[in-house]
């Protein structure tokens, strides 16, 4: 196990110590063994590319880009691909290891991935970054497949980044593959609602949760840290259940009104000024601020790391959704444990996007498409069920809900593993 004497707060701990800190209080409460667990911590492939892109001045940047197998023993690899300045291998190896889990916690035929290429994508033109993620497709065109890797869309990339990598691999490929990716717009093999499938995995399981707790959506306070994807329509979502929306930020800023946000009106703005800071009638906050507003629940919906030792004490909510991966340390972790504040951890709260994932790549499969209901009823299914599986575990085991998910994760990939044996 990591050693956290020196803390955890500070930039010297690496998403993959979080990672494995998680997975081995899972492997103790079973029993692992020493060899399964080496096996299972590895990333199985990691491929480093660089990413030569003729900038709109002339000039040639070359980027560096990253795409990692973790394990393959329930299905081909799946998982996102992140375009921000932040990436490391570390944190694309470790987001790949949480894939592993997430798609076993909901029980979808896949192992994890994911991929990343530091750069900004903030101060990229539109055709700068096409020609960037049409070189990044073709570096990662050896590995990747519908039968070996299915890229779909993470932080700072959405569904025309899909489009472009499809059209590249099946130009490359002479045929049309649609399910090299998923996430990708309806008009060009995607599913009906995948967009927003993140989000609403996330809330059906906040739904589940409040029910545990005895709190009522109709009267919850929410706060919401991160205004991309799944943040942004998490509050419309859980405002139609009735919960207030109090606080939300993004990486810019934080705003906080106690009388609620209206979500349309707040994504409306954030399309036309580029943030949610300076929406009329708000308090003004940090980014990080919303963490500790008063609030019933509180969904993190950025990066990883924006809960630790120093802020976590002052949480107040008492039901946290990881909407993003890797939000919370095992420091901030062990705090919400003594608090008892429930955390719906990210290999759980936020696997409806890979979920719907998963059905637009068997529509893609088939070439028949589905309606919205039939994608969302499948996919409260799923959440619902997998929500309850990994309670039950928590209070088999009387572990938190983290761990559970683990648990529940864990055993799944053993049997595969075991029963396909290791080769030679
Ligand atoms: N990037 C998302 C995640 O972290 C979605 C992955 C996918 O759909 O394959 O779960």
């Amino acid at each position: 196990m990591s050693d956290f004497s020196a803390g955890d707060a500070g930039a010297s701990l690496q998403p993959l110590d979080i990672a494995w800190a998680q997975f081995d209080r899972a492997a103790d409460v079973i029993g692992l063994s020493d060899d399964m667990r080496a096996v299972l911590k590895k990333p199985k492939r990691t491929l480093a590319v660089s990413v030569p892109t003729r900038m709109d001045d002339g000039s040639i940047t070359v980027f560096d880009g990253f795409r990692v197998q973790h394990n393959l023993a329930r299905g081909p690899a799946k998982g996102g691909l992140r375009f921000h300045p932040g990436v490391t291998l570390n944190e694309v190896q470790a987001l790949a290891f949480w894939m592993t889990w997430k798609c076993a916690v909901v029980n979808i035929p896949y192992g994890g991935g994911k991929g990343g290429v530091i750069c900004n994508p903030k101060s990229m033109s539109q055709g700068e970054l096409e020609r960037m993620t049409r070189r990044f497709a073709t570096e990662l065109a050896p590995i990747i497949g519908p039968d070996k890797d299915i890229p779909a869309p993470d932080v700072y990339t959405n569904s025309q980044t899909m489009a472009w990598f499809m059209d590249t691999y099946s130009t490359l490929q002479g045929a049309t593959t649609m399910g090299v990716v998923t996430g990708k717009p309806i008009s060009a093999g995607g599913s009906l609602g995948r967009n927003e499938a993140t989000a609403r995995g996330c809330v059906f399981t906040i739904r589940e949760a409040a029910k545990i707790k005895g709190i009522d959506l109709n009267t919850a306070t929410v706060s919401i840290q991160g205004y991309g994807n799944a943040g942004s329509i998490a509050h419309t979502l859980i405002a139609e259940m009735g919960a207030k929306v109090v606080a939300v930020s993004d990486s810019r800023g934080g705003i906080y009104s106690p009388d609620g946000l209206h979500a349309e009106a707040l994504q409306n703005f954030k399309r036309e000024t580029g943030s949610v800071v300076g929406f009329p009638n708000t308090e003004a906050m940090g980014s990080a601020d919303v963490l500790t507003v008063p609030c019933d629940i509180l969904i993190p919906a950025a990066l990883e790391k924006s809960i630790d030792e120093r802020n976590a004490p002052n949480v107040q909510a008492r039901i946290i959704a990881e909407a993003a991966n890797g939000p919370t340390t095992p420091r901030a972790d062990a705090n919400f444990r003594e608090r008892n504040i429930m955390v719906i951890p990210d290999i759980l709260a936020n696997a409806g996007g890979v979920t719907v994932s998963y059905f637009e790549w068997v529509q893609n499969l088939q070439s028949f498409y589905w309606d919205e209901d039939t994608v969302n009823q499948n996919l409260e299914r799923i959440m619902t069920t997998s929500f309850n599986e990994v309670y039950e575990t928590s209070q088999r085991y009387e572990i938190d809900m983290r761990t559970a998910a683990y648990v529940r994760a864990i055993e799944r990939v053993v049997e595969s593993t075991e029963l396909r044996g290791m080769f030679p």
